[in-house]
C-alpha cells in the first residue's frame, strides 16, 4: 500500500499524502451532494499547498479562519467567491484582505466585529457579505477540547441575540446579511449530533419567520464529521452518505435556500501518514521504549488530545513475534508519547514507522520546538516523479 522502497531514500520524519485516496474522497462527496449543497474545505486541517490545489481543482470552496489561510487558499486557486471566513478574533488587516479579495462571506461572531467589518467596508466603498455565526448550544459526543457549539465555548453569537443583530446588520450600509452559520465541533461520529443541530436550526428559522425575518439565503452547518482512527484500512473514506442524508432528512430548508458545509478532517484525515524512523529500542524491567525520530513537534494530537493513531512498522522482518512498546519521540517533554503498551512486530533501529490517519491537524500543527526542522510533505505524485 505504501511506496516503502521510496520512503527508504527519504530523510525522516515526513508526511506522505495519498492523493489517489484524496481524489476518491472528494469524488464520494460529489456523489452524495446536490446542486444546492456547497462544500468548503476547512483549510486549517491541512494547508499543504499540493493538497490545497487538488481540492481547489476539484471545484470545492475553502473555509478559512485567518488572513494567512485566505492567502493560502487564493494562492492554491480557490476562487474568492467560494471562500468563507470565520474566527472570533479577526484583525483589521485580515478583514481588509477578505474585503479586497471579495470573499463569499465573513462568518461574524460578535457585535463589535460586525461594527468593525461595517466600518472597514465603508472606508473601502465596499459591501461585506456577512453570515452570523450562531452558537446553537448543541453538544457533540467528542473530546471536550474540540466541542465548539456550547454556550460555554468562546465561539459564535448567543441565540437570543440573533434577531437583534440581524436588525443591526440590516441598518448598516457596509454589510449585507446573507445567512446563518453554525459549527458544533470536530471528530463527530454520532449522526444524532448533526441531527440535533439541524433541529435547532429549524427552530431558529421558525423563530425568525415569526418575527418577520424571511429570505435567509444561506445556511452553513459547519463541519466536524469524524474519521475512523482505529481502522483506517477498513474505513478509508467516511460515511458521507449517512452524513449528508442526516441533513437532508432533518433540516427543513426553505425554497431556494443554499446549504453550506465546512469539512476538514473528513476530507484529508485518512490520506496523510507521518513516516518516522526508529532510532533506538530501550528496555527496562517494566517497559520497552521504541524511540522514533518524529515527536510531538511533528504530530501533536496524541500529546494534546490523547488521540489515537494506528501505528505500523513498515519494514519489520516478521509479522508475528509481537512485542509491547511505548512509542515515544525525542522531544524533552514527558507528554511526547505517541502511544503506550502498543503491540508491534519485533522492531529494530532503522525500521520505518507509519502513523496513520495523520492528514488532518498533523503537518499543519508542526512546530519548531527544540529548534526542530518542520517535516516535509510528499504526495503520491512526488514519489513517482
Ligand atoms: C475547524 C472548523 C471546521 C472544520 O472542522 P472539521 O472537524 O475538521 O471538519 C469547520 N468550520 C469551522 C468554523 C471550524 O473552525
Amino acid at each position: 500500500m505504501f511506496p516503502t522502497e521510496e520512503f527508504k531514500k527519504l530523510q525522516t520524519p515526513f508526511y506522505y499524502y495519498d492523493t489517489n485516496l484524496l481524489r476518491q474522497t472528494l469524488q464520494e462527496i460529489r456523489e452524495n451532494t446536490d446542486g444546492y449543497m456547497h462544500v468548503h474545505y476547512a483549510v486549517k486541517a491541512c494547508a499543504n499547498p499540493k493538497i490545497l490545489s487538488i481540492i481547489a481543482q476539484e471545484g470545492f470552496g475553502a473555509d478559512c479562519v485567518s488572513g494567512g489561510e485566505i492567502r493560502a487558499a487564493l494562492q492554491a486557486g480557490f476562487p474568492a467567491n467560494k471562500i468563507v471566513y470565520a474566527g472570533v478574533g479577526k484583525s483589521d488587516w485580515e478583514i481588509e484582505l477578505g474585503l479586497e479579495a471579495g470573499i463569499f462571506a465573513f462568518n461574524v461572531e460578535s457585535i463589535p466585529e460586525l461594527e468593525i467589518i461595517n466600518e472597514l467596508a465603508l472606508l473601502k466603498g465596499k459591501k461585506a457579505r456577512i453570515a452570523l455565526r450562531i452558537n446553537p448550544n448543541v453538544g457533540a459526543h467528542t473530546h471536550a477540547n474540540i466541542t465548539t457549539g456550547l454556550a460555554e465555548n468562546k465561539f459564535g453569537i448567543d441565540m437570543q441575540d440573533m434577531e437583534h443583530i440581524i436588525s443591526l446588520a440590516s441598518e448598516m450600509k457596509g454589510v449585507e446579511f446573507i445567512g446563518l452559520h453554525f459549527h458544533i465541533g470536530s471528530q463527530i461520529l454520532e449522526m444524532d449530533d448533526f441531527a440535533a443541530l439541524a433541529r435547532r436550526i429549524n427552530e431558529l428559522q421558525e423563530r425568525l419567520e415569526a418575527s418577520g425575518i424571511h429570505a435567509i439565503e444561506n445556511i452553513n452547518v459547519g463541519g466536524g464529521l469524524g474519521i475512523d482512527y482505529q481502522e483506517p484500512d477498513h474505513n478509508p473514506i467516511p460515511d458521507f452518505h449517512a452524513y449528508f442524508e442526516t441533513y437532508r432528512k432533518n433540516l427543513r430548508l426553505r425554497p431556494g435556500q443554499q446549504l453550506h458545509f465546512e469539512l476538514g478532517r473528513a476530507i484529508v484525515g485518512q490520506c496523510g501518514t507521518l513516516i518516522a524512523r526508529v532510532l533506538y529500542i530501550k528496555s527496562n524491567p517494566i517497559k520497552n521504549f521504541c524511540i522514533v525520530d518524529a515527536g510531538m513537534t511533528d504530530l501533536i494530537r496524541p500529546a494534546l488530545y490523547d488521540a489515537y493513531h494506528h501505528i505500523e512498522n513498515l519494514t519489520a522482518e516478521s509479522s508475528h513475534d509481537y512485542v509491547t512498546y511505548d512509542v515515544v519521540g525525542p522531544i524533552c517533554e514527558s507528554s511526547d508519547v505517541f502511544i503506550k503498551n502498543y503491540g508491534m512486530p519485533h522492531t529494530r533501529r532503522g525500521d520505518l514507522i507509519a502513523f496513520r490517519s495523520a492528514g488532518a491537524y498533523g503537518e499543519i500543527m508542526a512546530s519548531g520546538y527544540n529548534c526542530r526542522t518542520l517535516p516535509q510533505g510528499y504526495t503520491t505524485e512526488d514519489l513517482k516523479a
